[in-house]
C-alpha cells in the first residue's frame, strides 16, 4: 500500500468536513419546542411572545406547529386584559426585536390602550405575515 492511499482519503475528509459545514453553519437543523419540549425541524418553528407567569415576563418563545395555537391563544388572553407591568414587559420585548414603531405606540398610551395594537400585532405574528428572529 502506496502513501497514496492516506492522500486518497485525506481528500474524501475535506471534502466531508466541506459539505458538513456548507449545509449548517448558519442555520441550526432542528430546535426545541418550548410547549412540548420535543425536538422538531428548524424549519417548522414559529416564534412569537408569550407571557411566563412564573417570571412575570413576555418571553421570545419558540413552538412546533402542533403547540402554536394554543400558546397564541394564551397570549390574546394576556393583552385581553393587559395590566401596566405586561404592557412594560411588552415594551421591552418590542424594544429588543427592534419593533420601534409598534414600541411607540405602545409607549404613547396606558394599559388598556396597548391592547389593540398589540392584539393587531399578534394577528399578524398567527397570520405569519411577521415573522420575528430568534
Ligand atoms: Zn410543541
Amino acid at each position: 500500500m502506496g502513501l497514496w492511499v492516506f492522500g486518497v482519503v485525506g481528500v474524501v475528509l475535506l471534502v466531508a468536513v466541506f459539505l458538513a459545514r456548507r449545509g449548517g453553519a448558519n442555520e441550526p437543523h432542528s430546535f426545541v419546542c418550548s410547549a412540548c419540549m420535543q425536538v422538531h425541524p428548524f424549519r417548522e418553528i414559529r416564534v412569537l411572545p408569550w407571557w411566563n407567569a412564573s417570571v412575570q415576563s413576555v418571553l421570545t418563545s419558540f413552538r412546533c406547529a402542533a403547540c402554536f395555537p394554543a400558546s397564541v391563544r394564551e397570549t390574546r388572553e394576556v393583552i385581553a386584559t393587559l395590566d401596566n407591568a405586561q404592557r412594560e414587559s411588552f415594551l421591552e420585548f418590542l424594544r429588543n426585536h427592534k419593533l420601534d414603531e409598534l414600541a411607540a405606540q405602545v409607549e404613547a398610551t396606558d394599559a388598556v390602550g396597548a391592547r389593540a395594537p398589540l392584539g393587531r400585532f399578534l394577528d399578524e405574528i398567527e397570520r405569519g405575515e411577521r415573522k420575528l428572529g430568534v
